[in-house]
């Protein structure tokens, strides 16, 4: 593929001519500034069920996701009981972070119950599962398997080799990529399965398209635009 790079630079230099574009940051921990290089700007901010609130009442009108991080899994009814208020809520548009993770947090077994009851809740109000994923795929791969795959899953901060990328692909994950990722694995994945995110990072979303879009060989507009449609079709 031929390698197009357009700068977030150039950009500016067009934008003038162009409607703005959005760039969509899918899992964030800070809201950043609505507009970046001539660009707007649309987040998904994360919560927990116990700050929701909270945040939406500090920033309106923007998308959020909710949801319980394994290393918080603690079992709690009353935490899980505020998650599903939460995520009725039409602003909230994906559960997560949520997941399973071996070197942090409680024992898997219980990081499982938790996670299988936020994966049920996805089902039940038919949103996408943000998920945190650490040296756990075998399992996690096993459970999107048993769900059948009835809500899309994205794997936020997603770093793995392409032998593992190779693999989720082919079970039907999707795939949140932010400031470091593997270079090798970019090209395995489909450019429908594709988002990109900031965490907790201090990049800015415009330079986290800005790499990707050269690693695959696209301008960033024409990445931006097949972003967009993700989110179209992923978050509704
Ligand atoms: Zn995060």
């Amino acid at each position: 593929m031929q390698r197009d790079s357009f700068s977030c630079e150039n950009y500016l230099v067009f934008s003038i001519y162009l409607l703005p574009m959005h760039l969509y940051n899918i899992h964030t921990h800070k809201i950043e500034s609505a507009k970046e290089n001539g660009y707007d700007i649309k987040c998904i901010l994360n919560t927990y069920p116990g700050d929701f609130e909270q945040k939406k009442q500090m920033y309106p009108g923007i998308w959020f996701s909710c949801g319980i991080h394994p290393w918080f899994s603690d079992g709690s009814d009353e935490l899980f009981t505020l998650l599903k208020k939460n995520v009725e809520d039409p602003d909230v548009v994906a559960i997560g972070e949520a997941g399973l993770d071996k070197l942090r947090g409680p024992d898997i077994a219980k990081q499982t119950v938790i996670f299988r009851k936020q994966a049920e809740l996805a089902i039940e109000v038919q949103k996408p599962v943000i998920i945190h994923c650490v040296k756990a795929w075998d399992e996690m791969i096993a459970l999107y398997k048993e769900y059948k795959g009835a809500v899309p899953w994205i794997i936020h901060g997603y770093r793995g080799n392409p032998e593992q990328t190779k693999q989720l692909c082919k079970a039907g994950f999707k795939f949140s990529l932010g400031e470091h990722f593997n270079r090798e694995s970019v090209k395995h994945i489909p450019l429908n399965s594709v988002f990109c995110e900031t965490d907790t990072s201090d990049v800015t979303i415009c330079k986290v398209y800005e790499n990707i879009s050269a690693e695959i060989g696209l301008s960033l507009n024409r990445f931006a635009t097949l972003a967009a449609e993700n989110i179209k079709n992923t978050f509704r």
